[in-house]
């Protein structure tokens, strides 16, 4: 998001550098499950995802873009009504979702299981290669001359009466403006200058399998949200669903928790009984970032004018580099073409999904 906004920002006429801690898209942005879909957006996010989905399409190959459509499936009755009440209301907020039988579903996906006894359907669903997210970003950071600097933790920040000076080991920047765009990090870094946000860090878990034959075309989800999974063309099968691992973002990487992931993966071979044969290769874990309210914080940051935050957007993968683009636009003092959501808002208790 970080990148999204100074890219914007940049092409808007600004003077833009970025500092990572780490290389360029290591955080959530470059280790996420890249599910581009519709049916596990938030409602009120919708108008958000449709727009970033119609971006990373225009990345097309660079980010291995593919719009192969997605299920979600229910395998009872109290998941099937869930599932009606969910997608009718994604509809209703402009996603593309119809609901299709279970044997119009096993034509379509045969390896997927018998027990399923209802499923939705977007044909825009879809996904990308999280890890390319860095290189596609360093590609265009290049083209446009934008200074960037990795492996570059920011420890201080001092406020001066011409803006900012951030400092990192030996170097000291000075920029009229910030923007803290730090995932995870975003509450240790705003604690740099003073501010509190009560930013937490989910520890979700993704793992690979090895090449299979093909047993599914489409991305797959469950009524519940708790799984993602996708084929890759090369045979591999990635899974997700936002299960927990452990570890706090100032600890660096979290760690994969079996009683996690176990019925992580038992929930996937539920739904593709052939997975069972199937290993495994890789689990990881990556941060993500939240409020209670899981809306996304973008706009200033406190009573500064010259401080901005932009972070904690579920499915932020989806919807980074549309949100980045108001952000860019909200900095070079544009009006945003869709609101942008008060980091000051007074935040109450709100649902995952
Ligand atoms: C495992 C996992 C799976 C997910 N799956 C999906 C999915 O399938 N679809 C979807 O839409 N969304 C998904 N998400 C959510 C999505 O990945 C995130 O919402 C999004 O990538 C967040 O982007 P970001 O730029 O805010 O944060 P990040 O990508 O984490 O970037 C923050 C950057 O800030 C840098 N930084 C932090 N502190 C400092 C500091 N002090 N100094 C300098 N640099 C600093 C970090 O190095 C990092 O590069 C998933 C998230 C995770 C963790």
């Amino acid at each position: 998001m970080g990148c999204g906004t100074a890219l914007r920002a940049s092409e808007g006429g600004m003077n833009t550098i970025i500092i990572d801690q780490s290389d360029m898209g290591q955080g959530a942005s470059g280790v996420n499950a890249g599910t581009l879909s519709m049916q596990i957006k938030r409602v009120k996010l919708m108008p958000y995802a449709i727009k970033g989905h119609d971006m990373w399409q225009k990345m097309g190959q660079e980010v291995d873009f593919h719009k192969t459509g997605g299920y979600t499936l229910a395998f009872n009755d109290r998941e099937a009504d869930l599932l009606h009440d969910r997608m009718t209301m994604k509809k209703e907020a402009g996603a593309n979702i119809s609901f299709v039988s279970p044997a119009i579903l096993q034509e379509k996906e045969p390896s997927l299981a018998q027990k399923i006894v209802a499923a939705s359907y977007c044909p825009d669903d879809g996904y990308a290669n999280s890890s390319l997210t860095g290189q596609y970003y360093r590609k265009r950071i290049t083209q446009l001359g934008i200074n960037y600097m990795e492996n570059t933790k920011i420890t201080q920040i001092n406020e001066t009466s011409t803006g900012y000076e951030i400092l990192s080991g030996e170097n000291r920047i000075q920029t009229k403006r910030i923007l803290f765009a730090c995932g995870g990090w975003l509450k240790e870094a705003v604690s740099l200058i003073g501010e509190d946000i009560p930013v937490n860090a989910r520890v979700n878990t993704v793992s690979v399998t090895e090449r299979a034959p093909r047993l599914m075309n489409s991305v797959i989800g469950h009524a519940t949200g708790l799984l993602t999974m996708k084929q890759k063309n090369n045979g591999t099968v990635l899974i997700g669903g936002g299960w927990q691992g452990i570890g706090k973002p100032s600890e660096g990487r979290g760690k994969v928790v079996m009683d996690s992931l176990i019925p992580n993966l038992q929930l996937a071979k539920f739904a593709a009984p052939k997975l069972a044969k199937v290993r495994i290769v890789r689990s990881w874990t990556g941060f993500e970032a939240n409020v209670p309210d899981f809306y996304p914080l973008a706009g200033k940051l406190g009573k500064r004018d010259n401080a901005f935050i932009l972070g904690c957007v579920r499915g932020g993968y989806t919807i980074g580099p549309y949100i980045s683009s108001l952000m860019g636009d909200y900095i070079l003092g544009k009006e945003p073409e869709m609101p942008l959501f008060d980091p000051s808002r007074k935040f109450e208790q709100g649902k995952l999904i």
